[in-house]
Parts: structure tokens; sequence; C-alpha cells
């Protein structure tokens, strides 16, 4: 989704995917949408937007007040730092040399990352291998989003499912390493490192005394305080049967983290008419196929939204929505590809749809 960053409402869709050199690639914003910015800009000359690839997306970042070129500026280097740690397409950053030594040796590794993997193996272990940081070998098959992205034989989906088990991953706290068990396995933050980049741009921005505004790395929302008339920000969430930019409702929210997970944001087109996206079935090797085309999660902390929206995902309508209620402080709306939507007790209360040809099931 994308935000509705001035204090009007604006689209929040996701930004699309081009193959580029960071994380897995994501492309730049619609050119409506910069539009939009820029009109917002205009309009509201004490709000200002700045923009920089980072993380393989767009990261954009809008402050309402006083200009504040610092507090931009330390955002974006702390998010290329965590970029430059966290890549998997960056040899030198801490994933790529734990990728490059697995079978071999453990790597020692920043705090941040090594804290970062715990939590990913913690949604790993919390929704049975659903979530699986591990997944790499198979994000590399597909190659969804990049130029060689083509389905792959069944005996390599096979092969790299043989790959993937998060139990190998071996974290050593008093070491500071990561070792990676078997040869050929490979880490990808994927799912959750934009999350956690946008809750540190939050975090270095409100220590630099930026009190309201929007974070938009690549759909993942944070909004931070609230609009000057003291209501929450509105996110609108991209229509997931649409073009990007297009959202089929909005979510009103303050200091909070509005995240999407779905089957638009990467994929390419099978000979056989099968949508192939970036959301891996660590059961079955391929994308997920469960009837859903997307679920947005809204948390307080923008990495456990993040995960959580991948999580829920793959694990489905029923499950995800079991673990939805059930878990504190996040609220989640499924869309299946028929265009029902499902939603959690409290996300009923913020979210309002503004298409028609969606509708409301009354629950499960
Ligand atoms: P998101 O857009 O946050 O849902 O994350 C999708 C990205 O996470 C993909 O592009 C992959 O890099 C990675 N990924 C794919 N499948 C999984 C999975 N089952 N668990 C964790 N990460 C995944
Ligand atoms: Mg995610």
């Amino acid at each position: 989704m994308r935000p509705i960053s001035s204090d009007k409402t604006k689209s929040a869709g996701n930004a699309k995917n081009r193959p580029c050199s960071l994380f897995p690639a994501r492309r730049l914003l619609r050119a409506s949408l910069l539009c939009a910015g820029l009109a917002a800009c205009s309009q509201r000359p004490q709000s200002l937007t700045r923009m920089e690839p980072l993380i393989g997306t767009v990261c954009s970042i809008t402050l309402h007040g006083p200009a504040q070129e610092d507090a931009f500026r330390k955002a974006f280097d702390r998010v290329r730092e965590i970029e430059n740690r966290m890549s998997v397409n960056i040899p030198e950053s801490d994933i790529g040399r734990v990728n490059a030594a697995a079978g071999k040796s453990p790597v020692p590794v920043a705090e941040e990352t090594l804290a970062l993997v715990e939590k990913g193996l913690g949604f790993a272990r919390l929704s049975g291998g659903a979530f699986n940081i591990a997944v790499g070998p198979l994000v590399t098959l597909w190659g969804i989003g990049t130029d060689l992205a083509a389905v792959p034989q069944d005996a390599d989906i096979a092969a790299a499912l043989g790959r993937i088990d998060f139990a190998k991953v071996a974290v050593n706290e008093t070491e500071k390493t990561i070792f990676l068990q078997e040869p050929g396995m490979a880490l990808d933050l994927g799912a959750i490192a934009k999350g956690y980049a946008a809750d540190e741009a939050a975090r270095i921005l409100r220590q630099q005394g930026a009190a309201r505004g929007v974070i938009d790395f690549g759909g993942n929302i944070l909004v931070l305080g609230s609009r000057s008339d003291g209501t929450g920000w509105r996110v609108g969430v991209q229509n997931p049967v649409q073009d990007r930019g297009q959202y089929f409702g909005v979510i009103t929210a303050s200091n909070a983290a509005v995240v999407s997970s779905g089957v638009y944001e990467r994929f390419f087109i099978a000979p056989d008419g099968r949508r192939c996206h970036h959301i891996l079935d660590p059961q079955t090797g391929a994308p997920v196929r469960n009837g859903l085309v997307q679920v947005t999660v809204t948390a307080g902390s923008s990495t456990e939204a993040d995960a959580f929206s991948t999580t829920l995902f793959v694990l489905g309508l029923q499950a995800g929505m079991e673990l939805a209620e059930k878990t504190e402080g996040i609220e989640a709306l499924f869309v299946t590809e028929d265009k029902r939507l499902y939603a959690t007790r409290g996300m009923k209360e913020i979210f309002s749809l503004s298409d028609r040809s969606f509708a409301f099931e009354p629950g499960l």
C-alpha cells in the first residue's frame, strides 16, 4: 500500500518491481505517485519529501514541519548502513558473507544483523516454517524479479527444498556469529528487512525532532505522529488486482506501520498462464497458491508488520487469521482472489472500503 502522506488522502500502492542489485528488486514509484507527492509539496510548503533508491526500492520520506535536511540525511544514511549489512546481493554484506561461507564456517556479523536473523528465526518457529529466512536457494532458483525468472525443473525445486532448513541456521550469541550448517544454504531477509529499515529510519527521525511524517519504503509504510488536525494519516491499500497506485480502501492510523504482501509485487506469467509471484511456499517450493492475493498488517513496529504480512500470506486465510486474532498489537486484512475481504476485529475499525467490487465476509 501507499501512504497518503499529505494531510489529504494519498494513494499508497506498492512500489513495483524491477530487477535491482540490492534486496530482491522492487521498482520505482509510479510517476503519478511522484506527481502526487510533488503536488502535495507545492500546496503545503511546510512538508518536504525526499527519495533515495535504497534496499532494492525507492525509499521515500515526507516530513511535515520546518525543513530538516539533517534528519533526512541521517535517516537515509542509516538505511544505507542496513543495506550494506543485510543485502543478499552485496557480497561483502553480513548476509553475503554468511551465505558464501555456508557449510564451511561461522561468520562474525554486526549485532543488529544477528538480532534481525534471530527475529526472523522466531517467525519461522512461530509459523512452523511458513515464514523462512533460509528460503534463499528457492528465491535464487525462481529468480522472480530478475531477467532469469523461469519455472524451474521439479528436480531443481526438490534440491533447493533440501537446503532451506531454518533449524540449520546456527546463531552464536556469545561469538556474534552466524553459521549455515549445510553447503548451498542461503539467508534472505527480503520479507523483513525493509520493515526493519523503516523502523530504524523512524527512530532516527524522531531523534532528530521530526514529529510528523510518512515513511514509504516500497510499500512498507510507517506514519509518524498524526495529521495536523490530530486525526490519523490515511494510507491507501493497493488494489491487488489493479495497476499500482490504485487503492481499494484506506487505513487510518497514527504512529503505526502498514505493510502489505501480495501477488502483484514481483511476478512473471508462466507459459501455462500461471502467475508466478515472489512469495514462495517452503512446503512446495513454488509460489504460494492458497486463494489469497494480498495480506495487509498494521502494527506499532514496521519490522513486525513486514514479517507478519508475509507470514500470514503463506499461512493462508484460516491459519493466518487465527494467528492474527490471537497476536496482541497487530491487525490484519486478507484479500482473496475472488475479491472477498476478511479482517481482524480491530482492522474493521480502521479500514474503510472505497471500491465496492470488493466485499467483506462476515467471518471465518
Ligand atoms: P514480502 O514482500 O515482505 O512479503 O517479502 C517477500 C520476499 O521475502 C521475497 O521477495 C523473498 O525475498 C522473501 N521470501 C519469499 N518467500 C518467503 C517465505 N516463505 N518466508 C520468508 N521470506 C520469503
Ligand atoms: Mg514481509
